[in-house]
């Protein structure tokens, strides 16, 4: 096999095998490396992802909410049960043939494209050569008139608490319990925190989620967060805001959680906790001396708008770069660099970037809230529409929520929209795909929504913007 490539990606999750599968496609030759091991120790391409992250934890959260609808919702129906259970290790076998078959899946794509896939640890050198070990120890220097670096992310630790991999845990932890904890502490109510706190509750955990900030979901358009914090806490998640942990101790009787808030200092005790406070780039020992790869103060490679590290033909995308760390984003950058290592144009929109929180209801948006908009001075109209008057969301005994859009008052421009309801993760790639286009909320009032379909909610909020819903009175 040749030392020689055109490209070298370093990393194989949803920002580097994109980068590969795009440059093989381009009719560059190209290696992708990747480390990743598994608790079974075999080795898996598609990085946190598709092993520990995005795929694993939708897996779980489909099987617990199938289970809560199956308790709480199928009588409504008229379906009747002779009693629901469930069980934990069919979840997670299932979960992990999921994830089994897609991350051998990248192998595929790979033969298909002709990416050579090298499974070890991949260290950038000066002059673009790179110091290949393979998990077998073997080493080898490998050659790059192009090198993408796309190493990822790992969990923040919290000082104070130790991970034990098993009472004390991060989200990969927290995706592998064998049983429903009794009493569950996750530190942190981020999209993560949410996600796992929600697959726990579903099958019965007592679950205290504890957020160091005073505002819930600041990220997200604030009448969003209030009426998801409605319903999370209905669901018996019991969130406390303004809760700072400050250490943990494994005793025999649970984890003892010490935290303070506004009341002063705090204890509790659980049988579980997840640590999940964000998560910080992941660079160890992927740079050697002298290639000139800057990091920045808080570890991030420094790249340029188009991914361009300070060193010549070397790029860097996904979660180890600025911005939201999300699979989609690095996909995006991923291919986006192997088109422009091609000569091609390759473009990230980084302001139509999608979020998705896939709770029960679904939470997602994309642009800007109107707490944004308010803070940057800019006139702007809004148009809401609740679920509840959605004829296909009450078919589905789905009508909690509402799809909310926030356009220019003058230019009528889209400049963000935002869901709380159910498919919300699906109905955000129409409101993505009209601010790819700069469409007004004329442009999607004037296109035909099927009836009766979720869809139609963000149909009539868009008429909603300028008093023209037909569905809910214009107010
Ligand atoms: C529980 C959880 C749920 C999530 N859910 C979602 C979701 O629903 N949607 C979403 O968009 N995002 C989600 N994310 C975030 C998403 O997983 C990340 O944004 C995404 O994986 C980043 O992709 P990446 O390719 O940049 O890095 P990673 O996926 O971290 O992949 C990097 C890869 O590079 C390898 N690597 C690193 N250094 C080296 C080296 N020197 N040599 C060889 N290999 C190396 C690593 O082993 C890894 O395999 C979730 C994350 C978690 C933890």
């Amino acid at each position: 096999m040749s030392d020689n490539f055109d490209v070298i990606v370093i990393g194989g999750g949803p920002a580097g095998y994109p980068a590969a599968i795009r440059a093989a496609q381009n009719k560059l030759s190209v290696a992708c490396i990747d480390e990743w091991k598994n608790r079974d120790g075999s080795a898996a391409f598609g990085g946190t992802c598709l092993n520990a992250g995005c795929i694993p934890s939708k897996a779980l959260l489909e099987s617990s909410e199938l289970y809560h609808r199956a308790l709480h919702e199928f009588a409504t129906h008229g379906v009747k049960l002779d009693g629901v259970s469930f069980d934990v290790e069919t979840m997670q076998k299932r979960k992990g043939g999921i994830v089994r078959g897609m991350t051998q899946g990248i192998l595929t794509l790979f033969k298909g494209a002709g990416v050579t896939p090298l499974t070890g640890h991949g260290r950038l050198l000066a002059g673009r050569k790179v110091e290949f070990t393979g998990h077998d120890g073997a080493r080898r220097i490998l050659q790059a008139k192009h090198v993408v670096l796309a190493s990822g992310s790992e969990p923040m630790p919290l000082r104070g608490v130790d991970f034990d991999g098993e009472r004390i845990v991060d989200s990969w932890g927290a995706l592998e319990f064998a049983a429903v904890p009794k009493r569950l502490c996750v530190i942190g109510a981020g999209v993560i925190g949410l996600e796992l706190g929600s697959v726990w509750r579903r099958l019965g955990a007592e679950t205290v989620v504890l957020e160091a900030l005073e505002q819930f979901l600041p990220m997200a358009d604030g009448q969003l967060a209030k009426e998801a914090a409605r319903h999370f806490r209905k669901q018996g998640l019991d969130i406390r805001l303004g809760a700072k942990v400050t250490a943990a101790k494994v005793e025999k009787d649970g984890v003892h959680v010490s935290y303070a808030d506004a009341k002063g200092a705090q204890t509790l005790v659980v049988d579980r906790l997840i640590v999940a406070i964000g998560r910080r780039p992941f660079t160890r020992n992927l740079l050697g001396e002298g290639t000139g790869v800057v990091l920045d103060a808080r570890g991030f490679i420094q790249v340029d708008e188009q991914c361009r590290t300070g060193a010549e033909a070397v790029w860097a995308v996904g979660d180890c770069v600025r911005g939201p760390m999300l699979a989609h984003k690095g996909k995006e950058e991923g291919v986006g660099v192997a088109d422009l290592i091609a000569g091609k144009y390759g473009h990230v929109n980084y302001n139509a970037i999608p979020s998705v929180i896939y709770t029960a209801p679904e939470i997602a948006w994309v642009g800007q809230t109107e707490e944004q908009l308010k803070a940057a001075g800019r006139a702007y109209k809004t148009g809401s529409f609740p679920f509840a008057a959605s004829g296909r969301a009450r078919a589905m005994e789905a009508g909690a929520g509402f799809c909310k859009i926030v356009a220019d008052a003058a230019s009528d421009e889209i400049l963000g929209i935002h869901i709380i309801g159910p498919m919300a993760g699906e109905l955000i790639a129409e409101a993505v795909l009209a601010m790819e286009y700069s469409a007004s909320s004329e442009d999607l009032q004037r296109t035909i929504h099927a009836h009766p379909t979720l869809s139609e909610a963000v149909h009539e909020a868009a008429l909603a913007a300028d008093k023209r819903a037909i569905d809910i009175p214009n107010r």
